[in-house]
């Protein structure tokens, strides 16, 4: 059984655990793993169940959640705000359906240092909460640029935009959304071809952190980025200098640090900039109301995942802070699917608005950080720009190098703390245009 706790990139219970040696040892992690083992065993003669529906105990309201049309509709008016706003449209789907790629950043502003960062959604197709915490936190950061919004609002938006540099990958598995919709099978997590997108990256791909068993929700594919949704990961990161990247997930209260890989866990292996990114995640668990536990998937949930798109960014890609963020859960012994990642659509505005603290603290942390560790920084793996992409863009809506959004100066410590004041206002306030 795959579908009772921690999944996001994680997740799973399915397969047979890797048994060497832990890097938790605290009693309430010995009870954990006692207890996983046990639901390892009482659901290991279901055959299948991870990718078969199952009696739902509540399904989504497309009044409040978004369907790919309602998705597509909020792209639309997202474009609404061109000097804000730049879409990808070129990166899409193995059945040719748009991944959502976009830019937010203040185009018309003069040049200035601000931190470069990736944020992706979707990459599981039964975890709906993370795109609409995204629809929820883009409509915020557009809702200043309105004619008839307020000074606050005004002022918020200002602030975001001029002081990130910000791409999103909103969709990034749409086919496997689209089998939901068709389907009403609320436990798939795959592709159209049934791989785990999360695990076809080329970091320790093919380790026990995921399998070759086609009829398992972990199954890797034949060889790394087998799938056509992993081209926007390997290419954006190819040619945008990131400073962090974001995998956002549902199913339990957790942040993960890189390595997840199951050699990683032997080998004690961290990437270099491991201190940093505890102090974020650190922060991160404690700026909202869900307390979010913070470490190695490892040392968490005694759980390895290999051919992580996080790792990926984090040991090929050399992005300073990778991070997979599982937003929220409710874990249970049933065999639903659904509400294991997703709240009831009549809760769900209060909880992406619970989640909306994340995104400012993410944007604080590494505006500041920018600013006062990294004056010069160039990552030595970044693909020369128009070598790698230059004809795709000749008729596009973007350019990457020449919008004004990479280079310049960085915070002041009195922007900083006018930043920090009015980003701490509570999220409530910021929700007028969800
Ligand atoms: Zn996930």
């Amino acid at each position: 059984m795959k579908t009772w706790t921690g999944k996001g990139l994680t997740t799973t219970q399915g397969r047979p655990k890797d048994s060497s040696s832990p890097g938790c040892g605290t009693g309430g992690m010995q009870i954990g793993r006692i207890l996983i083992v046990s639901l390892f065993l009482l659901f290991s003669s279901i055959q299948g169940i991870d990718v078969k529906p199952q009696k739902e105990l509540y399904m989504p309201n497309y009044r409040f959640y978004h369907n790919l049309k309602l998705i597509d509709d909020e792209i639309q008016y997202l474009l609404k705000f061109p000097n804000y706003v730049k879409l990808f449209s070129q990166y899409r789907s193995r059945q040719n359906r748009p991944q959502y790629l976009l830019h937010i950043c203040n185009f018309t502003e003069i040049r200035r240092k601000k931190p470069q960062i990736l944020f992706s959604y979707g990459e599981h197709a039964r975890e709906f909460l993370p795109v609409e915490s995204a629809i929820f936190f883009l409509r915020n950061l557009t809702g200043g640029l309105l004619p008839h919004a307020d000074l606050y609002s005004k002022q918020f938006t200002h602030r975001i935009l001029s002081q990130s540099d910000l791409y999103i990958i909103l969709m990034a598995n749409p086919d496997g959304r689209h089998y939901i919709e068709q389907t009403s099978n609320y436990c798939w997590r795959g592709t159209s071809s049934g791989v785990d997108l999360d695990r076809n990256f080329d970091w320790e791909f093919g380790g026990k952190g995921s399998t070759s068993n086609t009829q398992d929700e972990e199954y890797r594919g034949n060889e790394p980025f087998s799938e056509p949704e992993s081209v926007v990961f390997q290419e954006i990161s190819a040619e945008v200098s990131f400073d962090a990247f974001f995998s956002f997930h549902s199913g339990i209260n957790h942040i993960y640090i890189p390595y997840s890989d199951t050699r990683s866990r032997i080998l004690h292996r961290e990437p270099d900039n491991v201190d940093e990114m505890m102090k974020l995640a650190s922060q991160l668990s404690h700026c909202s109301r869900h307390w979010y536990k913070y470490g190695t998937s490892h040392q968490l949930i005694n759980y390895t995942a290999d051919g992580t798109i996080f790792d990926y960014m984090a040991g090929v890609r050399k992005i300073p802070f990778s991070f997979t963020i599982e937003l929220w859960g409710k874990q249970h012994q049933g065999l639903s699917c659904f509400d294991l990642f997703n709240p009831e659509s009549q809760e769900l505005k209060e909880l992406v608005q619970s989640l909306h603290p994340l995104y400012i603290n993410i944007i604080q942390y590494l505006a500041e950080w920018k600013s006062s560790n990294q004056p010069n920084m160039v990552n030595p793996n970044l693909v020369p720009l128009l070598a790698v992409r230059a004809p795709l863009y000749g008729t596009g809506l973007h350019a990457f190098g020449h919008h004004g959004c990479c280079v310049g100066i960085g915070l002041s410590p009195q922007k900083a703390q006018e930043l920090s004041e009015l980003l701490s206002a509570p999220a409530n306030s910021l929700a007028q245009n969800a």
